[in-house]
């Protein structure tokens, strides 16, 4: 049936007319007072809603509305929002000088807005809030999916069923994204042998921009209409389209729109491909020669590597993806085969049937990073057979460790505490030690309490979902319906885990101990509860087979209403669930949590963090802000490993955590779990916050890459050409295996030497075709493994002390001994300048 359709909504008063503005922006998501303006209108509908602004403003009855107009309290709390909200984001004239974009396949900005599955999507989400509050010049990209990510629901024997209710895109803050002469943007991408279109729509993120691609209109066929319909839904060819889209497409809206990036970010191998477009635009727009947009686009990219899982790290086969990079290499006037080569490790060069989306976004990307301190090293030992010529402390990837947004995370009772005891800055990246000064005027008591009211309404929110679940719902369980009632008490120690069920995070680590497990639940003096909630990916058995486990251990042990597993983990549920337990369990098996956030938002309010160290806990823990749970890495077998380290988390939880919060001898608050708490807040708040993220990007990334953007294409890309020169001089020096350098001789006895003593070392190189000043040789030294391999290096430039015959030199330098230990000593010729650092193999000569 062919039906015209039509919207009525109420008539929002003159006097409120803000209120439609401010739903137009997911700003007001990260305002408490602007969420309080729409709560204050109907606190049931909007929790109803979930919070979606705009469907709520749709649906409230205009008497309501009516009302409020007239209401002098609401109008003067409308006008302050107002106020604060035209003071942070204006629309500047200059809207399109946006220098850098942000490229992620998901965003989690808020759980109205269903294109995110997780960990990946949030972090990117906070990233743009914190650009936003920052004001940094940043557009984001990404794809708009009708079906999002699944909707978790258990079935009686507590197996996870996914569900893709669609989202009514009319309800949602986006807007259509227009060129310069005002006309809707359309783009599209060619599939092998057909078109593949996408509208592109804008949802604003306070002063940021999110690029929202969307192929569910007519101009696309039925099939591939999907291909913005479900995240990570469908299979390997569906997920290349989207990619494709993404990075492709995503650059090609990012100019039709008329923005002109220098900078661009992928979070993460997925948007890899953008570089093909970048290359392009340079040279079908501008005129570059293809090698010298090459120059300009790899020297200005960025790139984030979030996971050491293999499955994390996208792969495509060869087969199937070079049909599609015909046509964009040839777009961008490249040899498929080059490009192809670009996603291959060089040592897998003549059997790789496979591409990695993280080599290729390693390789074009002179900025790259892993998300915690730990994650950099495991990525740079992962990724170090990339740089083939170096040892793993020099592989060019570095780490911003992940941080979360405050005002989004943090609870409302907490907040109005911090605004009275803590600094101003407190929500942006303060100095440690002015939190400190704050805490301590946080009187024991009042933290307790407001802390004490987010257990208390975690509880009540448990059980108001426990309500609707199908578990509860069978006929034989209309007693279960009531014992809701009494699921969970608001008042004893709650232990939440929350995250995906992926089989390294091991959800079930507890009921390794059941005997222990159970002691712990049904204790009568001092009783814990647990609260579990994550979604298993939709292929992934052996994840679902973890929830069942817990779902079924709590109903064979008759302990339900102590330990429970909430369906469908969202944004809105992990903002409860991280300021309502006491302790946020985490316990992957070390160094695959190459983050994690989690545990930062439970850290900023407060609940004290359990976990192994591995993530960012391997740097946030200090002995007084939380728990470590002993890990143990040397364990060939998982089995061993995990019967271990659930022996270490129960002794933790018997003779340390239950302990200390049942322990009220100064009155009623526990004094000791208190002090805890706040030494959480200060790490939390004062390292591991999202705009202190961005800034690091800002300053080690997006700001020298703008300006090596700069640089090269100044001049008509003069710069990038005579890289380009150079680059060919180099590859056949270095590559063709020409350049020679002679171990090098030392002077004196190197077996008697003592700390401070100097010792001169000389080598003789040649140099083949290339000049003294296009190299630099140096000294390569450092202390040794048992395999006599260097491991901690530095090196010491050698100077040219003499000109031999034929390209021949001596060169030479002085080496003093600054610290005692067993050293290894050799020399190498590398080429000359920054500019050659974190380039792909890179330009390094070693003695043979
Ligand atoms: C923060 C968050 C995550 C990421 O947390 P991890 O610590 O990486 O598990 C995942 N999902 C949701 C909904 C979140 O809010």
């Amino acid at each position: 049936m062919d039906v015209q359709l039509y919207n009525v909504g109420p008539r929002i008063p003159e006097e409120l007319k803000f209120l439609e503005t401010l739903s137009n922006n997911i700003w007001w998501c990260w305002h408490p007072l602007a969420i309080e303006l729409f709560v204050r209108i109907n606190p049931n509908l909007w929790r109803e809603l979930s919070g979606n602004a705009k469907e709520f403003l749709r649906t409230v009855p205009q008497s309501r509305l009516e009302e409020l107009a007239h209401d002098p309290t609401y109008r003067r709390h409308l006008r302050t929002v107002q106020a604060e909200f035209e003071r942070v984001s204006p629309k500047s004239e200059n809207e399109k000088d946006r220098s850098i974009a942000y490229f992620s396949l998901e965003f989690g900005i808020h759980e109205s807005i269903r294109i995110f599955s997780g960990g990946l999507g949030v972090l990117a989400g906070d990233h743009l809030k914190a650009a936003s509050d920052l004001s940094l010049p940043l557009v984001a990209v990404g794809l708009l999916y009708r079906q999002g990510y699944f909707t978790q629901v258990l079935d009686r024997n507590g197996w996870q069923i996914e569900h893709y209710p669609v989202s009514e895109i009319h309800n949602l803050p986006l807007e259509r994204g227009l060129d310069k002469n005002g006309k809707e943007v359309t783009i599209s991408i060619r599939l092998i042998d057909r078109e593949l279109f996408a509208a592109v729509w804008v949802l604003w993120v306070g002063n940021v921009p999110l690029l929202l691609l969307d192929t569910e209109i007519p101009e696309n066929p039925p099939d591939l209409r999907e291909v913005s319909w479900r995240l990570y839904g469908g299979d390997k060819r569906m997920r290349l389209h989207q990619e494709l889209l993404l990075g492709i497409g995503g650059f090609k809206a990012l100019i039709a729109m008329g923005y002109d990036p220098s900078v661009c970010h992928m979070n993460e191998g997925h948007a890899g491909f953008l570089s093909l477009a970048r290359i392009a635009h340079l040279v079908n727009d501008l005129g570059y020669d293809p090698n010298v947009a090459l120059e300009a686009v790899w020297r200005s990219n960025v790139f984030t590597t979030h996971t050491p899982v293999p499955a994390g790290n996208e792969v495509f086969d060869i087969g199937m993806l070079r049909p599609y990079l015909n046509v964009f290499a040839a777009e961008a006037h490249l040899d498929v085969n080059r490009v192809i080569r670009w996603g291959i490790p060089i040592n897998d060069r003549n059997h790789a049937s496979e591409m990695s989306m993280t080599v290729f976004g390693l390789r074009l990307a002179d900025y790259s990073n892993g998300v915690s301190k730990l994650h950099g090293e495991v990525a740079r030992d992962m990724w170090k057979n990339l740089w083939p010529q170096r040892s793993v402390s020099e592989i060019p990837i570095k780490h911003i460790t992940n941080g979360v947004h405050i005002a989004s995370w943090v609870s409302n009772r907490l907040w109005g505490l911090y605004e009275r005891y803590l600094t101003p800055k407190w929500a942006h990246n303060p100095p440690v030690d002015q939190l400190i000064e704050g805490i301590n005027t946080l009187p024991d008591e009042e933290l307790w309490m407001a802390h004490e009211l987010c257990r208390q309404s975690l509880v009540r929110r448990a059980r108001r979902l426990l309500q609707s679940n199908v578990r509860y719902l069978s006929d034989r369980s209309k007693v279960k319906v009531d014992k809701t009632k009494n699921t969970l008490s608001p008042d004893i120690l709650t232990i939440g885990f929350a995250r995906r069920f992926a089989t390294y995070k091991r959800g079930t680590l507890l009921l390794r101990n059941p005997d222990r497990l159970i002691a712990l639940l049904k204790d009568k003096t001092r009783p814990i509860q647990f609260i579990f909630a994550g979604k298993a990916h939709p292929a992934d058995d052996e994840g679902k087979k973890l929830i069942q486990e817990l779902v079924q251990f709590a109903e064979n042990h008759g302990v339900q209403d102590r330990l429970v597993f909430l369906e469908n983990y969202d944004i809105g549920m992990a903002r409860s669930l991280t300021q309502g337990v006491d302790v946020w369990l985490n316990t992957p098996r070390r160094p695959q949590e190459a983050s994690g956030t989690s545990g930062m938002k439970a850290a900023i309010n407060g609940v004290i963090n359990c976990s192994i160290l591995d993530g960012w806990w391997a740097e946030g823990y200090n002995g007084e802000n939380g728990w470590a749970i002993e890990g143990n890495d040397y364990y060939t077998e998982d089995e061993d490993r995990d019967n271990y380290e659930s022996q270490q988390l129960f002794n933790l939880l018997e003779n340390d955590i239950i302990p200390c919060f049942y322990e009220r001898s100064g009155g009623d608050l526990p004094q000791r779990w208190i002090k805890r708490m706040k030494a959480s807040i200060v790490t939390g708040l004062g390292e591991f916050s999202s705009e202190r993220m961005v800034e690091e990007y800002n300053r080690f990334f997006y700001e020298p890459a703008a300006a090596s953007y700069r640089k090269l294409t100044a001049d008509d890309a003069a710069f990038a050409k005579e890289l380009v020169a150079e680059k060919e001089r180099l590859v056949e020096n270095f590559d063709g295996g020409k350049l020679y350098i002679e171990r090098p001789a030392v002077e004196g006895d190197l077996a008697d030497l003592h700390v401070g003593d100097k010792f001169k070392v000389s080598t003789r190189v040649y140099l083949a075709g290339l000049k003294p000043e296009e190299v630099e040789v140096e000294a390569y030294f450092g202390t040794v493994n048992a395999h006599n391999e260097i491991i901690t290096s530095g090196a010491e430039k050698m100077e040219l002390a003499e000109t031999l015959d034929d390209n021949n030199y001596r060169y030479s330098c002085e080496l003093t001994c600054r610290v005692s230990g067993r050293f290894g000593l050799t020399a190498r010729i590398k080429a000359a300048g920054h500019e050659w650092d974190n380039s792909v193999p890179g330009f390094m000569c070693w003695p043979r």
